[in-house]
């Protein structure tokens, strides 16, 4: 459905909110609290699993060291006679880390836990032989964080403390070989697994100032003595708790019907900072209407320092300081915009609907780029997608393919060998060929795919399989020729006009085009491909027809004999293509306007007149004809001219 919204810049813009206004919400909060119960975090892989935390974090805002007290509580299936917890923090040593002072299993202290992942960023704990798997188990972990001075996802700059993936959280259990899946930690992108819990999460911030704290989940309490700032957050379902802390954050607050958007930013960036919350806010409502609902009351959006642009967790995203302005510079402000549409869109791919991100990065990567891009479409219309996805997307998987070499977009974090190549592949090529199945399989089809996607595995792990059913449900069509092709295998086609005719045919035209598809990598695409016909008087007709062949003889009618053939003209195909007396799409290989053979035709009539009229003169005046070799140098520079022209 579409969504045409009026002009962001024209929208009235609250004032700001000031903190007694975020403290009337918290009271209201606190009374209607109700008691917390475990949530499900199935997945219908056949085995229930129900996990909460209760962390009790103190904050050293000056020595940016964290001590928490932290129990976990969760069942197991019969036989599992060990525990992971990931401990990212390790994965920033030497400048930050952590250290597990105590664990204790079901109240009692336990020595003999280790460190393993070649990055030390995995706690086992085996279980006592005696344990019980009637009951949930309770695992107690005492431990100090050291927190780096770093522009990153984990670590403190600049006045702002960002604090993702800093507490142990509990590994994913295999149930059908009994193991934890443990992935090193990845810096170029995620490498996070985890499953949806229960947190009830006591922080007390110690320092000078009044401390803002924006966190996953609901504020539920909050008191300040002396200098220590104490808030109380719980979150349900949700699958890892966030946070950034800072005592220079304003704060801006809006609604989308009774969701609440809260912006957090630095006081030099107001401006940027409520348009933030406003972005937020409309692919809260995008999103909500094409893919399911946003289950959770609150939504914040964190200003960070960062080397990155966005980064994203339950209930809050981070996006980098540098996307915050407050000139008019209209092209930082859509960009802010373009993160925060993909890092929102992450709530429903990754967040509610969870994944490997090691494993199956494009699952969630791919769909929440491509989200973005539908944010644009949804909100400003055809025009406004098409260049937003030029820009954004598409540019960046050419520009890569004119040095890297392709790559399937199903590969795991470990086998992309740059930061390049990752992006490249799984965000452009990834949101590339999901265009491609939202053309080829329809709107309806592919929206009612993606919220069947999203209602089936709410708060579970998917894996791609589940994805594909669903568009297969939704399509009515197997899909696993075009998922096999275009995600799990290299290569990208480019499709060529060998030769067009044109012959009349009684009021109209039968034109004949040869198309031949010229495949990077592996076997021939089947695809459906656009042909758009440009006639003389300037009318245009497009045609899709399938191509399964490397050559191809194609038959069209049409009411005009077509000058110009423009293969795949929105470029809905990843691959290069060149049509037929088109100026090329691809920017600096622009081709001739005027087709060769015109070109050629051309020429010969130029030459035979200069020829005549060189010999009536001679004749006149008896001078002697050229040689054959000047002749031809004087072909040879008009081509050279000819093929300049742009
Ligand atoms: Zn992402």
């Amino acid at each position: 459905m579409f969504l045409i919204l009026g002009d962001i810049w024209f929208w009235d813009l609250r004032t700001l909110s000031i903190y007694y206004k975020h403290l009337a919400l918290t009271c209201l909060a606190l009374l209607m609290i109700a008691p917390i119960t475990i949530s499900p975090a199935g997945d219908q892989r056949g085995f229930e699993r129900q996990i909460s935390y209760r962390i009790d974090l103190f904050l050293d805002f000056n020595s940016m060291l964290l001590k928490a007290n932290q129990s976990v509580l969760f069942n197991l299936p019969m036989g599992v006679d060990d525990v992971c917890f990931k401990v990212y923090p390790n994965a920033f040593q030497p400048d930050g880390w952590i250290e597990i002072t105590d664990v204790k299993v079901e109240g009692v202290p336990f020595k003999s836990f280790r460190l393993s992942e070649k990055d030390d960023t995995t706690l086992v704990v085996p279980l006592p032989g005696d344990i019980s798997y009637d009951k949930r188990i309770k695992v107690d972990l005492s431990y100090i964080v050291k927190v780096p001075k770093e522009e990153d996802r984990f670590g403190y700059f600049d006045g702002i403390l960002a604090l993702g993936n800093w507490f142990p959280i509990l590994a994913v259990l295999e149930e059908e070989e009994g193991v934890w899946v443990s992935h090193p930690y990845v810096n170029m992108g995620e490498s996070f697994y985890s499953e949806c819990a229960d947190f009830m999460v006591t922080i007390r911030v110690e320092g000078e100032g009044d401390f803002v704290i924006a966190a996953t989940g609901s504020l539920v309490e909050q008191k300040k003595a002396k200098n220590i700032t104490v808030q109380t957050w719980r979150a349900r379902n949700v699958r890892d708790f966030a946070l950034t802390v800072s005592p220079d954050y304003e704060v801006y607050e809006t609604t989308w019907e009774n969701i609440t958007i809260y912006s957090y930013y630095i006081p030099e960036h107001e401006e940027s900072g409520v348009l933030a919350a406003k972005f937020a806010s409309r692919c809260l409502q995008v999103f909500s209407e094409v893919f399911g609902r946003y289950p959770y009351a609150e939504l914040r959006v964190a200003e960070v320092n960062s080397w990155f642009g966005g980064m994203e967790y339950p209930g809050i995203v981070f996006i980098s300081s540098k996307l915050y302005s407050n000139g008019n510079e209209s092209f930082m402000r859509d960009l802010l915009q373009r993160v925060i549409a993909h890092e929102v869109a992450h709530q429903w791919w990754y967040g509610v609907v969870g994944n490997d991100q090691y494993e199956d990065p494009w699952l969630d990567e791919s769909l929440a780029e491509y989200s973005s891009m539908l944010y644009y479409r949804f909100v400003y219309g055809d025009k406004e997608f098409r260049r937003a996805f030029e820009e954004y997307v598409a540019n960046g998987y050419y520009v890569y393919l004119e040095e890297g070499i392709d790559l399937p977009i199903a590969m795991t974090m470990g086998d992309f060998p740059s930061i390049e190549s990752y992006n490249a592949i799984v965000y452009s090529k990834g949101a590339m060929v999901f265009r491609l199945l939202n053309s080829i399989i329809g709107d309806e089809a592919f929206f009612k795919g993606l919220s069947s996607y999203y209602k089936r595995k709410k708060f579970g792990i998917a894996v791609p399989e589940d994805l594909i059913e669903a568009f297969e449900g939704a399509s009515g069509k197997e899909l696993d020729w075009f998922f096999n092709r275009w995600f799990f295998e290299s290569g990208v086609p480019s499709y060529e006009v060998m030769n067009a005719t044109s012959q009349k045919v009684g009021k109209g035209y039968v034109v004949r085009v040869v198309l031949r598809q010229n495949v990077s990598e592996g076997s021939p695409f089947s695809l459906p491909v656009t042909l758009e016909f440009v006639c003389a008087n300037g009318l245009n007709f497009s045609y899709s027809r399938w191509v399964n062949e490397t050559l191809s003889t194609l038959e069209f009618q049409l009411p005009c004999s077509p000058v110009k053939i423009i293969v795949d003209p929105e470029d809905v195909i990843p691959g290069r293509d060149f049509g037929w007396g088109e100026v090329e799409k691809i920017k600096g290989e622009n081709r001739s306007e005027i087709p060769p053979s015109v070109v050629l035709l051309f020429l010969l009539v130029m030459v035979t007149i200069a020829l005549l009229a060189i010999t009536i003169y001679s004749r006149r005046s008896g001078i002697n004809l050229p040689d054959r070799r000047k002749h031809c140098q004087g072909i040879v520079r008009l081509r050279i001219k000819s093929s300049m022209l742009t």
